[in-house]
């Protein structure tokens, strides 16, 4: 049960070239699709969701070209996406049972029991009965995925689900995700690392429509082990430092400003080698904006 993406090109009519050429093997398990604004992230999702149409290229799910027979996909694809908005004075319990209806849950025992379990699930039996509207960014969005799982979807796509989101609710969400993992694809885009460091098995960095890398983060970082180096500096060295070296990323730690190189070797007098992370990894392919 794989999801091919093969070649897929995108251009929208305002003339922007929002997906070149992407290719991506996903198997079951969390896939963490990582890049900056405007990289295409949810350029690739709706594509995935069926509601937009590559220019070129093609998509397949267990075998099947899923533009074929659309409406057959989407009854095994669960897609949360960004701009996810409830604007509902009804209660979780009541849009719950509307989705399952339009769903085709025809019983309603099998209803209930379904929505219970969810609603479990998700942490929001206590809430069920307050309206939807009247609930946080985090009950919002783990109401999202109760709805998106509610007929057990195959592929599961959630688009930046975690932006906005205070720690613990972030730490909520991604326990609720990481239940998911063992009977289906799910797909998360993020431009923040760490949600795929603590989540993914398996990755690909997007930025300006192109897949610029794809792995398992361990083997990633592994990529660039040995290759990092960081100092504290002084803002006027800064700019001699880019002249000279490729320095992926600043950060500002106790008021000093701390550089970071990738260098295959000693960069620079009081460089010290660093162990790599993910974050390093990302910011060699992805440049961070200047302090
Ligand atoms: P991300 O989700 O990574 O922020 P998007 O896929 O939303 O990236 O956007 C990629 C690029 O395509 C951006 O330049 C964006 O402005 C543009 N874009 C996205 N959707 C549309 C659209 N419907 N029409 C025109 N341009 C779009």
């Amino acid at each position: 049960m794989e999801l091919e993406i093969r070649d897929v090109s995108k251009t929208y009519t305002n003339g922007v070239h929002a997906l070149k050429r992407v290719n991506l093997t996903i198997e079951k398990g969390m896939f963490g699709l990582l890049g900056p604004n405007g990289a295409g992230k949810s350029s690739i999702m709706r594509t995935i969701a069926t509601l937009q149409i590559p220019d070129s290229g093609e998509i397949r799910f267990a075998g099947q070209n899923i533009f074929t027979n659309p409406t057959e996909f989407r009854r095994q694809l669960g897609y949360l996406p960004q701009d996810f908005g409830v604007y509902a004075d009804a209660s979780a319990t009541t849009m719950l049972d509307y989705f399952a209806r339009l769903k085709g849950i025809k019983n309603s025992k099998e209803r209930k029991n379904r929505i219970d379990e969810l609603l479990q699930l998700v942490n929001l039996t206590e809430h069920c009965h307050k309206a939807v509207d009247t609930y946080s960014g985090g009950m919002r969005q783990r109401f999202g995925i109760a709805q998106v799982l509610l007929t057990n979807p195959k592929v599961i796509i959630v688009d930046e689900p975690t932006a906005g989101l205070d720690p613990a609710e972030r730490n909520r969400f991604y326990s609720i995700l990481h239940q998911l993992t063992d009977n289906a694809i799910v797909i998360l885009s993020t431009h923040i690392v760490s949600d795929v460091t603590d989540l993914c098995g398996d990755m690909g960095i997007l930025n300006n429509g192109c897949i610029l890398a794809r792995g398992k983060p361990d083997a990633l970082v592994a990529s660039i082990e040995r290759k990092i180096w960081r100092k504290t500096v002084a803002r006027e060295e800064l700019n001699q430092l880019r002249n000279n070296h490729k320095v992926i990323s600043t950060r500002i730690i106790k008021g000093d400003i701390q550089a970071t190189i990738l260098s295959d070797t000693l960069p620079a007098d009081n460089f010290t080698q660093s162990p790599a992370d993910l974050e390093d990894f990302y910011f060699s392919y992805v440049p961070e904006l200047a302090v």
